[in-house]
């Protein structure tokens, strides 16, 4: 009879086995991935050396000893020298750092399936669960991540190439940006990373190295580099690396940027480092390709609106067209007639907005938007808070002029829906502490007198029809 112990165990080796046998083993010396050293040998505690390495160690000991400037003793008796214990070594590297081994019986058929990739509509239909308005935008994304999809699935890279659906989005701060490309990540189930484009530097200056991005996604794919070869990239306040204008230092952050993220853009193989951020000798690299990485990137662009008002203005005051000069000056569309020009003309490089194919723009959120963003979306923060207080039995509700109070006091803070969030974390504070205390309390109405400070909130006991006067 097997007891339960020795079955569990027998379990987890079996579990071990499994686990080494999707991951590349790597050379403890050149740190070289299997896929690119070729066999290696096993050495006791899980060290691997390469073939190359170890010819080379035997020659440099062949070299030492056999020309008598050195023997094995010598060595031993040597101050200082003491012998590597392998023992010592084993385990060394954490799970982080270990690759992925890519499969091979998989690769016939591609990851995604073309016919598992949804139509636009459908998408969209999905994002509107979750995003409120910004309708242009949720349609281009659709349409451009259903073409980067199916371009990945059939693999069309024969004469008729397919140009990458790279995007750049151009809203207001929280109008749903990152928002919407999480979302976006989250229903494809593909792995998405977050960079912020203020913290990149040239590499060699301080900060992260542009190519630390897609060690971000690799990291989110858990280190599986054919799942990250179809991620997204989302590079968020983008417009903060436009170019210095009348500098005379070197630009670093800002048109160095742009230019270092070209051929991440394009599409080319990329040595990453696994579980680090940065490359040195005591992390494994792993090459990742980003030609089908979809690249989305982001940012609020103040003052662009001037630009193109600037533009505008120039164009209308030629000839017939001649035109009021503050037409544009209150045209809440004018963000939307953006063009490249007005982007050059802002400080981005034109090779790094030619590799952008999709340019839109995302509209500032109103105060009717603000209400329905309270409730509507799927995982509403109020559904969050009415979720929670039912886990005490307490049902939550809202009345209609509290919604819009809280919606007024979050367009004030010039914030976008970001705001929302800590107003109203800041009037629950006190009903998510008093509530649990008594448990007659069976419903309890947030009114617009409790938002703006002149009433309390309506309690109602268990059982009770009417409203308890505070
Ligand atoms: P940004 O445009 O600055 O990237 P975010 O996407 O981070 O803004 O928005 C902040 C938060 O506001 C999001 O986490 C989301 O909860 C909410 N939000 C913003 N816009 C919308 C929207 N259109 N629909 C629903 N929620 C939104």
């Amino acid at each position: 009879m097997i007891d339960k112990e020795t079955r569990e165990s027998g379990e987890v080796s079996r579990s071990d086995e499994e686990d080494k046998n999707n991951y590349e083993k790597y050379c403890f010396l050149c740190r070289r991935p299997e896929s690119k050293a070729g066999k290696m040998i096993e050495l006791p505690n899980n060290i691997h050396i390469c073939t190359e390495c170890m010819q080379k160690s035997f020659d440099t000991m062949n070299h030492s000893f056999g020309n008598g400037s050195l023997n094995y003793m010598d060595l031993m008796n040597m101050p200082n020298v003491s012998m590597v214990d392998l023992n010592s070594l084993g385990q060394s590297t954490p799970k982080a750092q270990k690759i992925k081994k890519k499969k091979k019986e998989e690769k016939k058929e591609p990851a995604l399936d073309l016919k598992k990739i949804p139509a636009p509509h459908k998408i969209k239909a999905q994002l509107d669960e979750y995003v409120i308005g910004q309708e242009y935008a949720k349609k281009v994304m659709s349409v451009a991540v259903y073409n980067h999809y199916k371009r990945v699935a059939t693999d069309t890279m024969d004469e008729i190439e397919i140009e990458k659906s790279n995007m750049l989005m151009i809203g207001p701060t929280g109008s749903g940006k990152t928002y919407l490309v999480k979302t976006l990540a989250r229903l494809l189930d593909v792995p998405l990373a977050i960079a912020d484009a203020t913290s990149l530097t040239e590499a060699g200056y301080i900060g992260d190295d542009i190519e630390s991005v897609v060690s971000k996604l690799l990291a989110a794919a858990g280190n599986d580099v054919e799942k990250a070869e179809h991620g997204i990239i989302f590079i968020d306040e983008i417009d903060k690396i436009a170019k210095k204008k009348n500098t005379n230092q070197r630009d670093v952050s800002g048109e160095a940027v742009q230019q270092g993220m070209l051929k991440l853009l394009e599409g080319s193989e990329i040595e990453v480092p696994v579980g680090a951020n940065s490359k040195n000798a005591m992390v494994p690299l792993v090459t990742v390709n980003t030609r089908n990485i979809l690249f989305i990137c982001g940012g609020a662009f103040p003052d662009l609106e001037n630009i193109i008002k600037e533009r505008l203005n120039k164009q209308a005051s030629i000839g017939f067209m001649a035109d009021l000069k503050d037409k544009y000056d209150n045209d809440p569309t004018l963000l939307e007639k953006v063009t490249v020009e007005d982007l050059r003309t802002f400080g981005m490089i034109p090779e790094f907005l030619g590799r952008m194919p999709i340019i839109f723009t995302l509209g500032g959120l109103n105060r009717d938007m603000l209400v329905r963003i309270l409730h509507e979306p799927k995982n509403a923060i109020l559904k969050q808070y009415q979720k929670l207080l039912a886990l005490d039995e307490v049902k939550l509700e809202f009345d209609e002029g509290a919604l819009e109070a809280i919606a007024d006091k979050a367009l004030e803070k010039k914030t976008g829906a970001r705001a929302l969030r800590s107003i109203l974390e800041h009037y629950m504070l006190d009903i998510m502490y008093e509530i649990p205390k008594d448990d007659s309390i069976g419903e309890v109405i947030i009114t617009k007198e409790y938002i703006n400070g002149n009433g309390g909130p309506r309690i109602l006991l268990r059982g009770q029809q009417f409203p308890l006067l505070q």
